[in-house]
């Protein structure tokens, strides 16, 4: 049988009781056929980057998976639904958001699916919580560029 692959999920959710949300999505993770949840990061306040409402909670999820990509990317997008996200509009506040952030070292450029993700780089609140479990993938001056956004861990 194949290999699984290593694989981490961005989690993110402003509205409702969010921190509830993404300790929920975590177990939805763990929960998915063919895949094992190996490490979660704690969960994190951040302030919305591109988006309106109230703060973020953002954590990180690394998977092994045999699942793949655009099927693993079909069962977040099950989560989300089942967490009853609705897009009024762009970039609108979301009960839940799940993003395919690395799928091994896999490079997707596809009409549905972009991996690695095309702007984890840039955004201390997928960095941050990735550093804390895969420190490894985050080089070391990619968190100092990247101060002004305020991301604290939640006790
Ligand atoms: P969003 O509304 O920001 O969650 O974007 C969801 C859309 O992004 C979906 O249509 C996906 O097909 C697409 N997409 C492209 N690359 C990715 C990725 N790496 N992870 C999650 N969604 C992705």
């Amino acid at each position: 049988m194949k290999e699984p692959v290593t694989a981490y999920v961005g989690l993110g959710a402003n509205l409702g009781d969010a921190a509830a949300t993404v300790l929920g999505a975590v177990e939805a993770l763990a929960a998915l056929p063919r895949t094992t949840l190996v490490a979660r990061s704690s969960l994190y306040r951040t302030a919305p980057v591109q988006a309106s409402g109230p703060d973020f909670v953002n954590a990180v999820a690394a998977l092994h998976t045999r699942l793949d990509a655009p099927g693993l990317l079909a069962a977040l997008q099950g989560i989300e639904a089942a967490a009853g996200r609705e897009r009024p509009y762009r970039n609108a506040p979301r009960t839940l958001d799940l993003d395919l952030l690395l799928y091994g070292q896999g490079r997707i450029d596809s009409a549905r699916l972009t991996v690695p993700h095309p702007r984890m780089s840039e955004r201390a609140f997928v960095l941050v919580p990735l550093a804390e479990i895969a420190p490894q993938l985050v080089p070391a001056g990619a968190l100092a560029a990247m101060t002004s956004q305020v991301v604290a861990r939640m006790p």
